[in-house]
């Protein structure tokens, strides 16, 4: 069932709070929220964190109910907006380095030391309109720094995604990751090995729709965890001319040409087919995605290679498929005469049309007689070569291209 959404969400998480302080419990804004309302940033989710017990939470609100795998978390819907209460709590030690061993409720000042980073360590109180930062995370939002709550070393060695996460935050606000915390990464950069690959492809997903993808990609590199992240050793270094090519935000339909343009900067001209199959084991991709890539780096390798020698009929094959455009446009980084060219043959073409309609297809040439066979599917993508090069015009036309194509074919064998 949809659920219409009202109103803005922000006004929703402040009616939430603030009938939880109604009832005499703590509650402020959390986390992420609060860093974007600083940034002057539209919030993606607001999240709340209440002194109040799930118990207590479900008091003041009776439809609130329990997020499964969360300890401590409710869901509360508000004017259609999911809210997420959770209560101050404090997490045991992680042996796995991923998840922590127990967690107990807690004060808000042990709350947010749980919490990854000083900026997204803050709490925002909406009704007094006060803002509560243990860590000054309001400091390092203004000097534009990454920085560990606590010791880097422990808080990265407790979950190793942390590392992922300080190289999105950083490159997705244009920040710098603090030199302890970023020393701490380097020596860690092994331990992202033990974290599954869904969370690993989920944060790289994120790095590479944001339109600061090509930071996002030199923080890997230099902190050394771009190799354990594609599993792989080639290096790019600061120079990320494909991915700087790209502009803005990208849908999630679109994650593929990110990751050919990451190829290309890591591979240059070697990045034809083979990053496809381990990338997808490394970053779980789906297989659209999988041959997404894989068909932007060929048609760009084809584009380069072979586009001058082609005939119209290929060309327009060619300009017609669905990735034809990024790779284009991915081939101008390197041969921008070469792909403006392209562009202008495409657009004389398009005037005969780029992929028209075929006037003969297999029932028709069925129809006229022509029996069923290992030929016939030739004879059609050769009468419908014909039609992309203009030669013929009608479906008489084209029935006596392929009878006379189907002749030559027999009589050659
Ligand atoms: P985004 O806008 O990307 O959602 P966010 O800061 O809201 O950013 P979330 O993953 O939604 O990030 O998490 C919400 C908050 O929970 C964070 O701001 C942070 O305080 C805390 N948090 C999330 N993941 C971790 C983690 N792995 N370790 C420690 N704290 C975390
Ligand atoms: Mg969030």
């Amino acid at each position: 069932m949809a659920i219409e959404r009202r109103g803005d969400p922000r006004n929703a998480a402040r009616d939430i709070a603030a009938m939880l302080q109604g009832a005499g419990h703590e509650a402020y804004f959390a986390g992420g929220c609060v860093r974007d309302g600083l940034l002057g940033l539209d919030a993606e989710d607001f999240d709340i964190a209440t002194s109040a017990t799930p118990d207590q939470v479900q008091d003041v609100f009776p439809r609130a109910r329990g997020v499964g795998e969360f300890f401590g978390v409710m869901l509360i819907y508000r004017n259609g907006w999911p809210i997420q209460v959770a209560t101050f709590r404090t997490e045991g030690p992680y042996s796995d380095h991923r998840r922590p061993d127990h967690v107990r409720i807690a004060t808000l000042e042990e709350d947010s030391a749980r919490r990854d980073f000083t900026i997204n360590g803050m709490y925002w109180d909406p009704v007094g309109e006060r803002l509560v930062d243990f860590h000054d995370g309001e400091g390092d939002l203004a000097r534009k720094r990454i920085r560990a709550i606590g010791q880097p070393r422990d808080r990265l060695e407790e979950d190793h995604l942390r590392m992922l996460r300080a190289v999105r935050f950083a490159s997705r606000f244009g920040f710098e990751i603090e030199d302890e915390t970023a020393a701490a990464i380097r020596n860690h950069r092994s331990g992202l090995d033990g974290i599954s690959r869904e969370r690993i492809g989920e944060e790289i997903r994120r790095m590479m729709l944001d339109p600061n993808r090509g930071d996002a990609a030199v923080f890997l590199e230099r902190l050394g965890l771009a190799e354990t992240v594609l599993g792989e050793s080639s290096k790019c270094g600061d120079d990320v001319k494909h991915l700087a090519s790209i502009e803005g935000r990208l849908e999630r339909s679109d994650y593929a040409i990110a990751l050919a343009a990451w190829a290309l900067d890591r591979d240059g001209a070697n990045a034809m087919v083979s990053p496809a199959p381990s990338w997808q084991d490394q970053l779980k991709l789906s297989n659209a995605d999988r041959d997404g890539l894989r068909e932007i780096l060929e048609i760009r390798t084809r584009l380069q290679s072979d586009w001058l020698k082609l005939g119209v009929a290929h060309r327009k094959r060619l300009a017609s498929l669905d990735w034809f455009e990024p790779a284009r446009h991915l081939l101008h980084v390197l041969a921008p005469g070469l792909a403006a060219n392209i562009a202008e043959d495409v657009e004389v073409l398009r005037r005969t049309g780029l992929a028209p309609p075929r006037l003969l297809g297999g029932a028709a040439l069925l129809e006229s007689g022509m029996p069923a066979g290992p030929h016939f599917s030739e004879v059609i993508e050769a009468v419908y070569d014909a039609q992309l090069e203009g030669r013929i015009e009608s479906l008489e036309e084209a029935l006596i291209l392929a009878k006379e194509i189907w002749q030559n074919s027999s009589r050659s064998g």
